[in-house]
């Protein structure tokens, strides 16, 4: 045997070798979920281009959102704001951003390669070091030795680095502002307008669903730390002596939710508690039922789109973690082959930004409400959609289980291509009954492909990969009966059903209102 084809691996022991995150990032690449922006000029590190498949799944995964968390919401209601991403300086001044919103940053005096001074001690000693000063962590790396990963050259002292990306307005240098590192900051400054201009009474939320900008200094694992990415944000505005009482919280009580707690870190547990969230307010592990509703809400939500419940959970963050204003802060966080990672943080931020803001513009944002002025209480469930659609990619990759290819599960709603329609081979009058099929498929709303080329079998290997849960075969019966064949992606089975009925039944599908094992 030559030693050509003894070197040569098997595709498992290939797949074993590559780490999973390797595997999805590589298909979300190849299959036209995300590329790398102006990638024919380079491009820049932590900055991506949604693919035509990744920017119909951002689309869905917002109308999943904003249907949930948004339309749907009658008491409170919550309106939806479309502010400006260019913040002036005064404005993030006053939020705190401007001295505050920063990471610390070891530069390597060989390499001058630049890093996370905290991910850097975390990494190589497995110390915990969330909320040090500078001086603490330069003096960790000094007695420890620490030297730069790459070329094992000495380090500098730890030094902060602002995370805001600036630009400069108008001609001739201009005015100085930011790209808003978070949507919330529109939301406070509207606050008032919003509230007069709907006429609305506390409690209501405000939400907001746009470009965020952070100047990450080691942008890295993919979707999950980038440079611009999307925000869905909601600032939930209560009455202070009100904030014991979400008028729909019996509506969620009974949800049970996995809180990672404050004692439970402490003592080193990795396994969270799980209860109602009654029970966690009962317990007063969580400091409100505004906070327990939306915990109750993300965890029926995250379900919806694939991820297990199992598979994440709350975890209250340690005193250090938090701003000092913070009443209470729970991230939610995924298991994820790379570890644990945030995708939500919900804060109880009191009346910290309105206050602040009232301050600094010397603006009054307060409500009169009965003579008084009230300043509402704020709690805010903070979502990051490039770090959901890569959780939604990894807990919905399925391996190879008998039918020749891995493939996506999505749930219908998630997916980016409800159905592909196919003529069985590519002959007249198949082909122009599938094309006008697929027209009509079109017409009514639905998300379709036309696949003429290749086998079948190919082209059903082709949906399951993108994740297409059903495929639509157009063949001889149909010529003769007006029938076709809907095939199942999870089940692999097949039905015929009524063309004429075809569309209400993929609706159907689609919304969950019937299964497809009662077509069979
Ligand atoms: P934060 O304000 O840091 O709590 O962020 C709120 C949410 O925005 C997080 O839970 C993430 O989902 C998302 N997010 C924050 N920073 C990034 C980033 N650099 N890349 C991608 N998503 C991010």
């Amino acid at each position: 045997m030559s030693g050509e084809s003894k070197s040569k691996k098997s595709v498992a022991e290939q797949r074993s070798e590559k780490s999973l995150f390797d595997r999805i990032w590589t298909l979300a690449y190849h299959r036209g979920f995300v590329f790398p922006s102006a990638e024919i000029y380079g491009g820049i590190a932590g900055i991506y281009d949604l693919g035509p498949l990744g920017a119909k799944m951002k689309n869905n995964l917002i109308q999943a959102w904003r249907e949930f968390f948004v339309l749907k919401e009658v008491n409170p209601p919550v309106y939806e704001l479309d502010g400006s991403t260019i913040l002036p300086y005064e404005a993030l001044k006053a939020s705190g951003h401007l001295d505050s919103f920063t990471d610390p940053t070891v530069n390597c005096l060989k390499c001058k390669k630049v890093m996370r001074a905290d991910h850097l001690i975390e990494d190589s000693l497995g110390l915990y070091v969330e909320g040090m000063t500078p001086e603490q962590l330069t003096r960790i790396i000094r007695e420890n030795r620490l030297v730069c990963p790459e070329c094992k050259g000495d380090l500098s002292d730890v030094s902060v680095f602002n995370l805001m990306l600036g630009v400069k307005v108008g001609p001739a240098g201009g005015q100085t502002a930011f790209l808003r590192p978070e949507t919330a900051q529109d939301i406070f400054m509207d606050f008032k307008r919003v509230q007069q201009s709907m006429r609305a009474k506390l409690p209501f939320g405000i939400a907001q669903i746009g470009k965020s900008y952070r100047n990450e200094i080691s942008p890295r694992q993919g979707l999950i730390r980038i440079r611009e990415f999307t925000q869905m944000e909601i600032e939930m505005f209560i009455h202070p002596k009100e904030i014991g009482n979400h008028p729909s919280f019996y509506m969620v009580k009974d949800t049970k939710i996995r809180i990672l707690t404050r004692e439970q870190q402490k003592r080193g547990e990795k396994e969270p508690l799980e209860m109602t969230a009654s029970e966690f307010l009962e317990r007063n592990i969580l400091p409100n039922p505004y906070m327990a509703y939306y915990l109750a809400k993300e965890t029926i939500f995250y379900q919806s789109l694939g991820i297990p419940y199992e598979k994440f959970h709350f975890r209250h963050m340690m005193p250090e973690e938090t701003p000092f204003y913070s009443g209470g802060n729970f991230d939610l966080e995924v298991e994820l082959s790379i570890g644990r990672k945030e995708i939500v943080g919900n804060a109880y931020r009191t009346n910290y930004d309105l206050s602040n803001h009232m301050k600094k513009s010397g603006k009054d944002l307060s409500i009169s409400i009965d003579g008084e002025k009230i300043i509402p209480e704020v709690v805010e469930p903070s979502f990051g959609v490039e770090r959901a659609i890569y959780c939604i990619l990894e807990h919905c990759f399925r391996e190879d289980d008998g039918r020749g290819w891995t493939w996506f599960q999505f749930p219908p709603k998630i997916a980016p291509v409800k159905a592909l329609v196919l003529p069985l081979v590519r002959k007249e009058p198949l082909t122009d009954i599938a094309f006008k099929t697929y027209e009509t498929l079109k017409k009514n709303g639905l998300e379709v492909e036309y696949d003429d080329r290749g086998s079948v079998g190919k082209r059903y290997a082709r949906g399951d990969e993108i994740g297409i849960p059903y495929c639509v075969t157009i063949d001889y019966d149909t010529v003769k009966a007006n029938t076709v064949t809907i095939r199942d992606r999870d089940s692999r089975k097949q039905t015929v059903v009524k063309r004429d009925d075809l569309v209400e039944i993929l609706f159907k599908l689609i919304c969950g209102n019937i299964e497809f094992n009662t077509l069979l």
